[in-house]
């Protein structure tokens, strides 16, 4: 333990500054002001408030088991190199979590009992944006080859950890990707204030000069130009990770859906995210000069809200359907739950309402079908469900809505049902405690495994199913498996 008085010294979270709200309405770049080789030192200090303990929860809050307490005290210390050889020991990707992880090492961290917990966050994208810098990321390449062939279909955060870590491993890998450009939801989902797509491009650099091949603009089991049939899938590869994903996007069934104007909200942050990165959209979704009403108040809608605000909306209402949360732990939510708390993002600081107990019944359209408004009653709990109270409706004006209600499961597009995949009832993939599917030789992590989750979640799992790749291949792994399949964070 480095400082064994820094948690009573230094009481406080200091975290890094946000850019005003004005100047980053202006532009996509990320929210906060650049790190400046000063803040390092506070940095250090807080990482000095870690407590080094006999039992650090923290370890188990993160899906990852990050060794948080070692690279703290190297930090403390100064030791940033040897901080991001024990970062990268457990975790592929720490820029990519650093920056968008909802942080449930922090609500497990034992300094949270009865003071504000370490920054373990800010540490961790500290140690990795110096380590960039540095030079410090290198290729990793293998020592030996298996002349085993592996296709991982799917680039999001789960796909590109599988493929690093069976790289590595010495097998062939080849990432299959549908969409023109690489990433997932890392890409085309998460807005560039959030982060940046230089992190994603820096990271792949490495992947390719580690040897991991990708593929775009290749639909595995699709019939279009330059997809990839299940047969020849079969014929060239060993074994197949799928991480393709949960993006069938869960739907609001009430009058006037149909109208003209109302988009699923991945359809609007993927539209954006192109336009941001130049791309020539046909007739895009946009917000400016519109009154636009969120249906979902997490994540996802919150993207929307800061895409909306940049794109000069003129009003933006986020619906909630259930409770406003508490703003602290209370009684139902100790110590080391991961808490459902109000949270004030970024995107929420910078404008817009947000309406609790919000049940949307249906949507008012005009002759040309556009809508024009949203019927919304106050949401009641009964018999287990939440339903909208008779004689409480009143409209809210909208010419733009954004369904952001999250996500069922797998998409079936025929790839899984060709390759003899098969689903739970909650239209994830089906899998063993090997990762492995119904299918032989098809193994699967990520969102399309567990259903919608985060990015922690989905690298821990491209790992631990690497690991599981490798031993079929081979007959053993020396591979790090972080997480088993379905497993709960311990925290939550
Ligand atoms: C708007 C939004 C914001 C989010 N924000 C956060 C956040 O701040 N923090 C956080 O931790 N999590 C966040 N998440 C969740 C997080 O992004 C996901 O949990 C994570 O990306 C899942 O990774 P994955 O690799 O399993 O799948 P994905 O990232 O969904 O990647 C799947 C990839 O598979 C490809 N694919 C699918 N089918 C085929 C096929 N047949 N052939 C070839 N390729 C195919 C897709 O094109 C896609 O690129 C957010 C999600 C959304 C939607
Ligand atoms: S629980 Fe908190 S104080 Fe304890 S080791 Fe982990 S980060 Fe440090």
């Amino acid at each position: 333990m480095a400082d064994p008085r820094g948690f009573l010294r230094y009481r406080d979270r200091e975290l890094p500054t946000r850019r005003p709200v004005p100047v980053r309405l202006m532009d996509w770049r990320e929210v906060y002001e650049a790190r400046e080789k000063g803040t390092l030192d506070v940095v250090s200090r807080q990482a000095g408030r870690c407590m080094n303990c006999g039992i650090p929860f923290c370890h188990q809050g993160c899906p990852l088991g990050n060794l948080i307490p070692e690279w703290n005290d190297l930090v403390y210390r100064d030791d940033w190199r040897e901080a991001s050889e024990r970062l990268h020991a457990t975790n592929n990707f720490p820029e990519f979590t650093g920056r968008a992880c909802p942080a449930p090492c922090e609500s497990s961290c034992v300094l949270g009992i009865n003071q504000p917990p370490v920054t373990i966050k800010n540490v961790e994208v500290s140690i990795i944006d110096r380590a960039f810098e540095e030079g410090w990321v290198e290729p990793v390449e293998p020592a030996r080859q298996t002349g085993r062939a592996v296709a991982v279909v799917g680039s999001g955060p789960a796909g590109l950890a599988a493929a690093q870590q069976l790289t590595r491993a010495g097998h062939s890998v080849v990432v299959l990707e549908r969409d023109d450009r690489l990433g997932g939801l890392l890409r085309y989902g998460i807005p560039e204030f959030k982060l940046e797509k230089r992190h994603v491009d820096r990271r792949l650099q490495q992947l390719r000069a580690e040897g991991t091949r990708f593929r775009t603009g290749v639909e595995v089991g699709g019939t279009g130009e330059g997809a990839l049939s299940v047969e020849d899938l079969r014929s060239r590869f060993d074994a197949v990770v799928l991480a393709t994903g949960a993006s069938v996007p869960r739907e609001l069934a009430v009058p006037g859906r149909e109208a003209v104007g109302i988009h699923p909200a991945m359809e609007y942050l993927t539209q954006a995210n192109r336009l941001v990165e130049g791309d020539w959209v046909a007739d895009p979704i946009s917000a400016e000069g519109k009154d636009v009403v969120i249906i979902g108040g997490g994540d996802t809608g919150a993207d929307c809200l800061g895409t909306a605000l940049r794109q000069g909306a003129r009003s933006v209402t986020t619906l909630a359907i259930g409770n406003q949360p508490p703003a602290e732990r209370d009684e139902s939510q100790p110590w080391p739950t991961h808490p459902v708390l109000f949270e004030v993002s970024a995107a929420h600081e910078e404008g817009g309402d947000r309406s609790f107990l919000a049940s949307t019944t249906g949507f008012e359209v005009d002759d040309a079908g556009a809508v024009t408004g949203l019927k919304v009653s106050r949401t009641q709990y009964r018999d287990g469900g939440r339903l909208p109270t008779p004689g409480t409706e009143t409209v809210l004006p909208a010419t733009l809505v954004l369904i952001a209600m999250g996500f069922t499961g797998a998409r079936e597009d025929g790839l899984l049902s060709s390759l003899g995949v098969d689903l739970t009832a909650r239209g994830t993939i089906v899998h063993d405690e090997q990762w492995s599917t119904s299918a032989p030789d098809v193994f699967t992590a990520g969102d399309c495994a567990r259903g919608q989750s985060l990015i922690v979640w989905a690298i821990a799992e491209g790992r631990a199913c690497a690991a599981a790749v490798d031993r079929h291949l081979t007959g053993s792994s020396s591979l790090p498996a972080p997480v088993s399949p379905g497993e709960k964070p311990v925290a939550v």
